[in-house]
């Protein structure tokens, strides 16, 4: 994979369900590039179609139309069980609610990712991975807990070990800290963004905009299309229906590109 080349390229990406005048748009025709070892947010209102745009970078779900080239490969033309193959040697998934098993503890949670990317890795080199990671979200101590001995906090780190530890090149954090108290929220936020000093890309979807302005870019979304993207600082806030409204408002949106 040639470092100049972005991770992700999406050009015309379309995803909507049912046909004709009742089709449901989740992704409209968005053009987007995304660079390695850039923290991209994507912001905007509820429903205008962050968790669909996150889920086709991730290879979870499939476009509609429209060409999804990440990390050189065409994902939007795999068949299910190649898009599983390429997910699992390429992409780490945060979701909102964690999704730890519950009756395994954080270290074989984690373990277990190494095993579903690799069935060949051995099991004493899946404890050692897993260990490795948990020690990097600064969980080692905590290892041998159950999710529920955890806080919130404590469980989206595991979560996040489990997505680092098959060393994948991108990151798709959807709401990851949406049911966290501020303080852990921020942890999860700079556990993220440290993440790119390796070179991972990270794409952050958030409704917290105070952690969108800390990303590199941000992605503003609305009905299903890019609205604009912005540098890292600006506060969205007063980003809300159009691009005039954003415009008389002061905040300085570039082009959608
Ligand atoms: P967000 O994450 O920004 O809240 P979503 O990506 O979840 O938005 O949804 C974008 C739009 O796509 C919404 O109008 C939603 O109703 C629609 N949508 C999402 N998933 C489906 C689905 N499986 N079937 C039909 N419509 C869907
Ligand atoms: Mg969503």
């Amino acid at each position: 994979m040639e470092l100049h080349v972005p991770l992700v390229q999406a050009h015309d990406l379309t995803r909507k369900w049912g046909k004709g005048p009742h089709a449901q748009l989740g992704v409209d025709r968005v053009d987007l590039n995304i660079g390695h070892g850039e923290l991209a947010s994507i912001v905007g209102p509820s429903g205008s179609g962050k968790s669909t745009l996150g889920a086709l970078i991730a290879g979870i779900d499939t476009p509609s139309s429209g060409s999804l080239v990440v990390d050189g490969a065409r994902i939007d033309s795999l068949s299910n069980d190649r898009l599983a193959q390429w997910r699992g040697r390429t992409v780490g998934i945060v979701f909102q609610d964690f999704h730890l098993i519950p009756t395994l503890t954080a270290a074989e949670n984690v373990a277990l990712a190494v095993q579903f990317a690799d069935r060949t890795v051995r099991r004493a080199e899946r404890s050692d991975r897993s260990n490795e990671a948990l020690d990097a979200v600064g969980l080692a101590d905590k290892s041998r807990r159950l999710p529920a001995q955890l806080s919130g906090g404590e469980q989206q780190r595991v979560a996040i070990a489990r997505a680092i530890v098959t060393r994948p090149r991108l990151i798709v954090a959807d709401e990851p800290t949406g049911s966290l108290d501020q303080a852990s929220g921020h942890e999860v936020f700079e556990l993220l963004a440290g993440l790119t000093g390796t070179g991972t890309t990270v794409v952050l979807i958030t409704h917290d905009r105070e952690l969108a302005a800390g990303a590199d870019r941000q992605i503003a979304m609305l009905d299903g299309r890019i609205a604009a993207h912005t540098a890292a600082g600006v506060d969205m806030s007063s980003f809300a229906v159009s691009d005039e409204s954003a415009a008389a408002s002061g905040v300085d949106l570039e082009p959608a590109r």
